[in-house]
Order: structure tokens, then C-alpha cells, then sequence
């Protein structure tokens, strides 16, 4: 077993960390402030190759082992997780996804656009009336001519109104069930797209969430992802890939909670000292270091399993939810080291409290990642005999 990062993987995360410090940091407040969506970052984001990250060189993109695109995901997410998770959404749920399942042709017309940065992608599955229970969903599709048309309203969309291309989620019949569902590469620059406006968020404030309205809004036949019926299947082995990207997230936010604690403890006086040289304040900063590692721990075994082409759903499920739920904890434990400062938005971890809270949220909840782990639970307790 080697823990240790080859010297490619080292050079990302360096690459990516001195991006962030300089090009990121600085503004981060400000952004968190206004909302305003980063353009200018994602352009550069694009220059570097951090938006294709695992698509192949023939198409433009990076083409990057799966760790090296999780180092650059948690190093984002250290100085801004706003910034983070509109590149994990580009990366993990259009990108890859059409990297897998699409046609030669497809992936020849989206992915030099999005690995460029020339077009940022998204996910569209859930909807108002579907969030855990994602197969439930109502947007339906017809095909007319040669084309698809597509009718329903989607929810919390990641990138709405930013991005371009969407990996759309449509059934023919919604009483076909899971089996009724395609998958679509929308352009969401077309009549019948109406993005709505962005939600009005507790934290990554300038990362862009919207509903979208599709209303007859129409793709071209040769769009369809994968086979008809093929949909919801793309959209789970999509989410068993994404949900690395957020446990990485997770792991970012919560490293910069540290490292912020760190400081703060070191240069807090009270009754004569550090804070840091409280007991009940060092053994607090050693339970954030500790989880911050066993979540990383977690992680890259998911990952080794995916570049192993090993099934990873229960892993991929366990790093999300153990990540996110710790990261929820270690900004929690950074508020308290910080007293009253920690309450006020001129220190940064107040914002990394607010950040961190959607984690255990998005790309399912803790609950669905349990439902997941204990679906393999009940396969190992029939095995037993
Ligand atoms: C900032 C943000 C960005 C997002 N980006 C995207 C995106 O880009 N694309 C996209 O498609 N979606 C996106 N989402 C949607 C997200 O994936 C859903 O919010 C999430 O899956 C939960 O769905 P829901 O909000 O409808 O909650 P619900 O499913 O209504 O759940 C409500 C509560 O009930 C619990 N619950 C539900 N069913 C069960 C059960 N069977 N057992 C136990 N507990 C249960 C849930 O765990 C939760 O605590 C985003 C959400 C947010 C907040």
C-alpha cells in the first residue's frame, strides 16, 4: 500500500494550491459577499485544464488519473468552495459522463467546448417534486422527427444560468418507472430553457443554483446519452463517480477550518496563554485533525477502487457521507475555537460553517448514502447463510 503521491499528483496540488492562494483567495469574501459568479476564474480554470480534468487529450482535456483531480477538487474547496463546486459539477456530472457513455461524435462536439472552459456543463435530475427519490421524476420527452422535446421543471441546478451544456434527466412515461428514463445533452442556449432566478443561499453564495423550466425545449436525436431507457442507470454510476468529488470538497472545507483554528489558537491569549495550550482546545484541534485524516483515508480507497474499475458504490457512499458529516463537525469545532470572532463575518471560518452545511445535502443525503451502504449490508447478511 502507498500513500504517497506520485510526482505528477504533487505537481497538481501545487499548481492548484498557488492558483487558489493567488487568484482565488484574495476576492473570496467579497464574492461570498456579493454573490457575483466568478467568471474570470472559471476562464482561467479553463487555460489550465481544470475543467476537463479526466476528459482524454483527443478531446481536449486533461486527461488526469481520478486522484490528482480529487487533490485539485479539495484544494479549491480550501479557499473557496463556491469555486469548487462549480468545477466538480463541469467535471464530474456532464463531463464524465458523456466521457463514458457518449458516442464518438458527442463527445467530439462538447468536450474540447467544456474542457476549455469555452462552455461550463451541469446535471439535471432533480426536480421539484423528486430530490432523494431521483426516479421518481416527471420531465417528460416525445421524440418528434428527428428530434426530442422536452417538457417539466428541474431543481437546484448547479451552474443555471452560467453554464451551457446539461446531462438532462426525462422519461418517456413516468409509470415506467427507472426504465422509462434517458438522458440528454441539452443546450440550455435554446427557446424553451427558461433559467430561473438564482436561489437565494445560506452558503456558496457565488456558485449559481436555479430552477430550470424546460417548455418544448428540443435536442437533436443523435443527443441522446447512452440508449433510450438507459437513464437512470447513467445517472447513479454518474453519482457513485461524483460524490468523490464532494467527499474531496468536504475534506477541503474542513482543512481550511484547521488550518484557521490553528492559527487563531496559536495567537488567542487567555488566562496568560495560548489557547492552543488549553488542554480541552488542543485535544479539540487533535479530533479535527484526526477525522480530517480517516476521511481522507475513506476517500482514497474509493478512488483506488474506481481506477481499479472495482465496484464502488458502497465506498464511494461511505467517503461521501463519513466526509461531509466530519467536515459539518470540524467547521463546527473551528466557530468554537474562535469564540465570539467566530460568529462575525470578518473571520473566515464563518463562512466555511455556512459552506459546509450543504454537503451532507447535495448528491444525496446522508440518508441515501446510508440507504446505499446498507443496501450492501443486507447482500452480506444473506451471504452470511
Ligand atoms: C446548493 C445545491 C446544489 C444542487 N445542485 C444540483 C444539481 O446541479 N443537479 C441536480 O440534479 N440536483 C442538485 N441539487 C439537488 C440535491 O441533490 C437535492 O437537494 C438532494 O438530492 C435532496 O433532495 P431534496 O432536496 O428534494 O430533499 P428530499 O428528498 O425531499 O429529502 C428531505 C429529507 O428527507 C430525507 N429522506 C427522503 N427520503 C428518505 C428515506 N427514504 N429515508 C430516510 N430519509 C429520507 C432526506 O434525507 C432529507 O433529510 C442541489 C441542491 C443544493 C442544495
Amino acid at each position: 500500500m502507498d500513500f504517497a503521491l506520485n510526482e505528477h499528483q504533487e505537481m497538481v496540488r501545487d499548481m492548484v494550491r498557488s492558483f487558489a492562494e493567488e487568484k482565488i483567495r484574495p476576492t473570496a469574501s467579497e464574492r461570498d459577499r456579493s454573490g457575483k459568479f466568478p467568471q474570470d476564474v472559471f476562464n482561467e480554470m479553463g487555460e489550465l485544464g481544470l475543467l476537463g480534468m479526466l476528459v482524454g487529450a483527443e478531446y481536449g482535456g486533461a486527461e488526469m488519473d481520478l486522484l490528482s483531480y480529487l487533490i485539485a477538487v479539495e484544494e479549491l474547496a480550501r479557499v473557496d468552495a463556491s469555486v469548487a463546486v462549480g468545477m466538480t459539477v463541469t467535471n464530474s456530472v456532464c463531463c464524465w459522463p458523456i466521457m463514458q457513455f457518449g458516442s464518438r461524435e458527442q463527445k467530439e462536439e462538447f468536450l474540447p467546448k467544456l474542457a476549455s472552459g469555452k462552455a461550463i456543463g451541469g446535471f439535471m435530475l432533480t426536480e421539484p417534486q423528486a430530490g432523494s427519490d431521483a426516479g421518481s421524476l416527471r420531465t417528460r420527452y416525445r421524440a418528434e422527427g428527428d428530434e426530442w422535446v422536452l417538457d417539466g421543471s428541474k431543481a437546484w441546478i448547479t451552474n443555471g444560468g452560467v453554464g451551457r451544456y446539461f446531462v438532462c434527466l426525462a422519461t418517456r412515461d413516468p409509470g415506467l418507472g427507472a426504465k422509462g428514463i434517458s438522458a440528454f445533452i441539452l443546450d440550455a442556449e435554446q427557446e424553451g430553457v427558461q433559467v430561473n432566478r438564482p436561489e437565494e443561499k445560506m452558503g456558496l453564495r457565488s456558485s449559481k443554483t436555479c430552477m430550470v423550466s424546460l417548455d418544448g425545449a428540443r435536442v437533436p436525436g443523435k443527443h441522446l446519452l447512452g440508449a433510450e431507457g438507459e437513464g437512470f442507470r447513467i445517472a447513479l454510476q454518474t453519482l457513485d463517480h461524483s460524490r468523490l468529488g464532494i467527499a474531496a470538497q468536504s475534506i477541503g472545507i474542513a482543512t481550511a477550518a484547521l488550518e484557521e483554528s490553528l492559527r487563531y489558537a496559536r495567537d488567542r491569549h487567555q488566562f496568560g496563554r495560548p489557547i492552543m495550550d488549553q488542554q480541552a482546545v488542543a485535544f479539540r484541534l487533535a479530533d479535527m485533525d484526526t477525522r480530517i485524516e480517516a476521511a481522507r483515508g475513506l476517500l482514497h480507497r474509493a478512488i483506488w477502487m474506481a481506477e481499479h474499475e472495482m465496484r464502488h458504490t458502497r465506498e464511494s457512499a461511505q467517503a461521501k457521507v463519513f466526509a461531509s458529516e466530519m467536515c459539518n463537525e470540524v467547521v463546527s469545532a473551528a466557530v468554537q475555537i474562535h469564540g465570539g470572532y467566530g460568529y462575525s463575518s470578518e473571520y473566515t471560518v464563518e463562512r466555511l460553517y455556512r459552506d459546509a452545511r450543504v454537503t451532507t445535502i447535495y448528491e444525496g443525503t446522508s440518508e441515501v448514502q446510508r440507504m446505499v451502504i446498507s443496501r450492501a449490508l443486507r447482500q452480506r447478511a444473506e451471504a452470511l447463510g
